[in-house]
């Protein structure tokens, strides 16, 4: 039996790309509801300790302003950006051979912006337009059919009847984790399978403390190293500079270790730069994004970074136009990005807005 939605329109994911189409379409006077698995909003955008503004970005974290629609959206909704620091010096480790230097970097005509607040403030912005009263959270879709003047959603919890069904997975997850009736055309399934998942292999690792030791002239937050395993970190401090941290990308390679480990690796190699000081921590944060089974599934076969994003194969609608797949990966611009989400969110409100015109 049927559960009542009261909606025409299954959002499934309550990231960025789902929310600001949930936001678009409510615009347009739509009836829209999200079904989200997880307990929280977001998806790949997830900020620690947002609500006591001292932001630890796990996921998403910069943008440019080359990333147009991303920007502009953030204007529109009045969610402010600040540059992220880098610095005028970069602790530099070429070579496991040769000790770490401080090396001058060059000057930054494009700088990345970070979002005041943290990246949630964005979603919290969405979020609140959306209404939670439209968003199903903790909620799982298992499989998805079409009927000759429907299309069902099964869940965890319950199947419901609407017009259209709009996904946000990553398609490589998409393809694995939902049961499609009919099946879904062999060319997008293969596609999918081979759709690289922007960042769901990563492992980001922060530190906080109660002074920012790294902001003198013979130091900086900013590391980039090729023998890692931390290869990329930057001074994370919030805005307001009242709240300190550095922040970084761990070798994804080591996602099988616990999370002692990690941190006693990440640990040994600032030591190497910073000395003793970095023992004196507050906090120590990591997500592991392969442990993650809403945003990651592991490929069948080797798959590229950003392989087959922005396929022309996802312009496409499917199951007699009733479901569109959508998301970040989905988007020809900035495909993997959050301006490939709010890009996608828009192609998806223009289609659905012209099908009524
Ligand atoms: C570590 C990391 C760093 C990043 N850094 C940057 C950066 O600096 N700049 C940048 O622009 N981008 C960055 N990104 C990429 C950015 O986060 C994504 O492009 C964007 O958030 C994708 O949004 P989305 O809504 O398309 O997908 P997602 O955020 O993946 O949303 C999909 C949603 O679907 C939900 N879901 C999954 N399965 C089901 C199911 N069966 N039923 C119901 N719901 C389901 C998920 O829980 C999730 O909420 C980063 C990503 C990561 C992981």
């Amino acid at each position: 039996m049927d559960d009542i939605l009261n909606t025409d329109i299954i959002i499934i994911g309550a990231g960025l790309t789902g929310l600001t189409t949930a936001m678009l379409l409510l615009k347009q006077g739509k009836s829209i509801k999200i079904i989200e698995s997880r307990l929280r909003l977001g998806g790949r955008i997830y900020t620690l300790g947002f609500e006591v503004n001292q932001p630890i970005e796990m996921g998403a974290t910069w943008l440019g302003y080359k990333h147009k629609h991303l920007y502009d959206f953030l204007n529109e909704l009045d969610v402010e950006v600040f540059i992220q620091e880098l610095g005028n010096n970069a602790i530099f480790e070429p070579i496991s051979t040769s000790p770490p230097y401080l090396a001058l970097m060059p000057a930054n005509d494009e700088p990345s912006l970070r979002i005041k607040g943290g990246s949630t403030a964005l979603i919290k912005s969405l979020a609140d337009k959306v209404g939670i009263k439209n968003i199903h959270l903790s909620e799982k879709v298992l499989s998805i059919s079409k009927s000759t003047n429907s299309i069902s959603v099964t869940t965890d919890k319950a199947t419901y009847q609407v017009e259209k069904v709009i996904s946000t997975l990553p398609p490589n997850l998409l393809i694995n984790t939902i049961k499609f009736n009919p099946e879904l055309p062999d060319e997008l399934k293969s596609v999918a399978l081979a759709t690289h998942t922007w960042m769901g292999d990563s492992i980001k690792v922060a530190l906080s403390y109660s002074k920012p030791f790294w902001k003198n002239e013979n130091s900086s937050g900013t590391i980039l190293s090729n023998v890692g395993p931390v290869n990329e970190m930057y001074d994370h401090s919030n805005f307001e500079k009242n709240y300190y941290a550095l922040k970084g990308f761990l070798n994804g390679s080591f996602f099988g270790i616990s999370k002692i480990e990690r941190k006693h690796m990440v640990l040994k190699q600032l030591k190497k730069y910073f000395g003793s000081v970095v023992e004196d921590y507050d906090n120590y944060f990591e997500q592991v994004w392969m442990h993650e089974g809403d945003t990651f599934c592991s490929y069948n076969e080797h798959v590229l970074p950003h392989q087959n994003n922005g396929h022309q194969i996802y312009q496409q609608t499917f199951l007699e136009d009733r479901l569109i797949i959508a998301g970040s990966e989905t988007s020809p611009i900035y495909p993997g990005y959050m301006e490939g989400a709010v890009y996608s969110a828009k192609t998806v409100s223009n289609l659905l807005g012209t099908a009524d015109s």
